[in-house]
């Protein structure tokens, strides 16, 4: 049996109400079709100011294999913004070395791609007639975007064609070029109050936004909308539905567009299979407000009021309880305190594991780390290595749940989450996240859903995984801090503190019969390859001996160094006193051997002491360290004497 088809969604800032919209529409049909859906997404939008986290973020388009992909949509409009347009370019290389992949485009026209854009024309003709026909308006004033921007000139000249048809015409000083965006609302706003053009009896704004930002600077000013001065927005945002004067909008159709690249590639994949009808309301709709002089429909207006409430409070608005999205109970749950009070690796999966299920409604739940994510020297960026690993694996359907070192699966990156391909019954949507820091990549995230759930993750997850971020960093720089505090930077050897921490551990975990056993261990001549060969050398010396130690040292026993070329291994267990003289010879012979390697003009040697005590609980270290450093002592003065034979 062939896989199930499996479509691949870049888009950038889920949380915005173009994307939540075209995501509803391509779910819609992927349910019908049964297509996995597989969403590339940065949390934030491309040209967010804080350069190394777009960075981090925009990896995830990187993690996307295309060969495990059917088909593409690109939400053009989102994935671009940072500078350059670099993640877009590098995007759209890799997609042209699959001449074979069905890729669409929304809305702007990029070469080799099927654009496919929702019925602006019909929103915009429609908004035209209803401010000369219905408000009986002449005087009209048109806002667009940037000059030279397609989607502006484009609205601008369908806007023109349409009023000429009624017969009327446009000032040139009522051609006004913004950037959809609040400001240039407000700037147009000025020139009217100061006289700069005359007073328009309606303006026509190509996007809400830039509405929102003349309506609130006409209003400072006294001029009254609509009265005064009719103004319709276009895009249909919650914040227009909600504004004091409820705004005119059109609501483009953003699902039914989502649903129409579904569709497209569909026909790609499978030519000639039947295509399903797109739900009536996904299509594009005429939203009246009190902004032109209509009535607003107080339905409309107090759902979205009530649906945009979860910024700051519970959210039981929706329709479907179980989509309700609580930023409250992220913010009563104290996650983030729970995150960073993890005092060790494992305890930071274990909380992770535990407070996913502020997640829900999902299916399952996957972290997943780089293998070395601990490894403070490791500063990648960009691209991901060969595996990864899951270190927590959480599921509201099956039985797979578990976190930590012990349990976690190591999986190619290639396969973006082990068991895509598995059979599951019915398809699901797989969202893919950046996890970084500063972005340094850690790895990332993916939240499976059902599709019969329309809405991307939304303000809770971004800001769970924002903490996620932190709280993986915090924990590597603890490990790392700890490291640094029981550990040699030379050679890798645990250190005074360290060895008395250890002990501790060793001797709790000890049975009443455990004998302890310890070796003293000094290099020989030390000073004399200081002092004749540079101390470069005299390094090399140590960590030659270190390296000895290492080799010789049994599990569970733990090596140290005291200070200058001195060392000490420690063990507690079944040892007996034959282990004095054998380990003595293991580790001379091995360090003799290891000089010979090095083949120097001088040779690494050292001398050791070992004692073993019989009961390990009844001997203080210190005193069976002393002792062993006696013999040691013994040792060198006897070898010294041969030496100077
Ligand atoms: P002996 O054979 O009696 O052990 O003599 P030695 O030359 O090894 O001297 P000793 O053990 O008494 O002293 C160690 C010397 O090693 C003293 C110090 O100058 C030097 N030393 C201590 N720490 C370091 C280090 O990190 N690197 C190097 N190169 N030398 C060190
Ligand atoms: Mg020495």
């Amino acid at each position: 049996m062939s896989r199930r088809k499996r479509i691949g969604l870049f888009v950038a800032f889920p949380e915005m109400v173009h994307v939540r919209r075209i995501v509803e529409g391509i779910t819609r049909q992927c349910h019908k079709y049964d297509y996995d859906l597989c969403v590339f997404s940065s949390s934030t939008h491309l040209s967010f100011p804080h350069e190394n986290y777009v960075r981090g973020e925009s990896n995830i388009y990187e993690m996307a294999n295309l060969d495990e992909l059917d088909g593409v949509i690109l939400d053009y409009s989102t994935v671009t913004g940072d500078p350059g347009d670099l993640v877009l370019k590098r995007l759209m290389k890799r997609l042209s070395q699959y001449p074979d992949l069905p890729v669409c485009s929304l809305e702007i026209p990029i070469e080799g791609t099927k654009l496919i854009e929702n019925d602006n024309e019909a929103s915009l003709r429609e908004m035209c007639r209803h401010v000369i026909e219905v408000h009986g308006r002449k005087k009209l004033c048109i806002l667009t975007g940037h000059q030279g921007n397609p989607v502006s000139e484009e609205r601008l000249s369908i806007f023109m064609d349409e009023i000429e048809k009624h017969g009327l015409s446009v000032l040139p000083e009522h051609v006004i070029y913004g950037d959809f965006w609040y400001f240039s609302g407000d700037a147009l706003a000025r020139k009217i109050v100061n006289g700069e053009i005359s007073r328009p009896d309606a303006i026509l704004c190509a996007s809400d936004c830039m509405a929102i930002g003349l309506m609130d600077r006409l209003s400072k000013h006294d001029v009254k909308v609509p009265e005064d001065i009719v103004v319709m927005g276009f895009d249909s945002t919650d914040e227009g539905a909600i504004n004091p004067i409820t705004l005119t909008s059109f609501d483009p159709g953003d699902v039914a567009m989502g649903a129409d690249a579904v569709d497209y590639v569909r026909s790609k994949m499978e030519p000639g299979a039947e295509l399903l009808p797109v739900e009536k309301n996904a299509k594009m709709q005429f939203r009246p407000g009190a902004s032109c002089g209509c009535q607003t429909d107080p339905v409309y207006a107090m759902r979205t009021f009530r649906n945009s409430l979860y910024v700051s409070s519970y959210n039981h608005a929706d329709e479907d309880y179980a989509e309700q999205v609580s930023v409250g109970a992220l913010m009563e749950s104290y996650a983030l305190e729970g995150f960073t009070a993890s005092k060790t690796a494992e305890e930071c999966v274990k909380n992770i594991f535990n407070y996913a299920d502020l997640l829900k409604p999902y299916q399952n739940f996957y972290l997943c780390l780089k293998e070395n994510w601990l490894d403070m020297d490791d500063e990648r960026y960009e691209g991901y290595p060969e595996n990864m690993r899951i270190y927590v694996a959480s599921t509201q359907v099956g039985e797979e749940s578990y976190y930590g070192e012990g349990e976690a699966i190591s999986f190619k990156t290639s396969e973006m989450i082990p068991k895509l391909g598995q059979d599951r019954g019915e398809a699901s949507a797989f969202y893919f996240s950046p996890v970084h820091f500063d972005g340094v990549l850690l790895g990332y995230a993916v939240l499976q859903r059902t599709l019969q759930k329309h809405k991307v993750p939304n303000v809770v997850y971004r800001n769970w995984l924002r903490y996620i971020n932190n709280a993986l960093e915090m924990t590597r720089s603890k490990e790392r801090l700890q490291t640094l505090s029981v550990r040699d930077e030379m050679t890798g050897a645990y250190n005074r503190r360290g060895m008395y921490e250890k002990y501790r551990e060793m001797l709790a975990a000890s049975r009443e019969d455990d004998a302890l056993f310890v070796s003293v261990i000094d290099m020989d001549g030390l000073k004399y390859v200081n002092d004749t060969f540079g101390h470069g050398e005299g390094d090399l010396g140590i960590k030659t001996v270190c390296a000895a130690l290492f080799a010789v040292a049994k599990e569970r026993e733990i090596c140290v160094r005291s200070g200058g070329d001195e060392f000490f291994l420690v063990g507690i267990g079944q040892y007996s006193r034959e282990e004095e003289a054998a380990r003595a010879r293991a580790f001379t012979a091995e360090i003799s051997k290891r000089s010979e390697i090095l083949n120097k003009p001088y040779n690494v040697s050292a001398s050791i002491g070992c004692a073993v005590f019989e009961n390990c609980r009844q001997v203080s270290l210190d005193n069976a360290l002393s002792e062993a450093d006696e013999r040691m002592y013994r040792y060198k003065v006897r070898n010294r004497r041969h030496r100077s034979v």
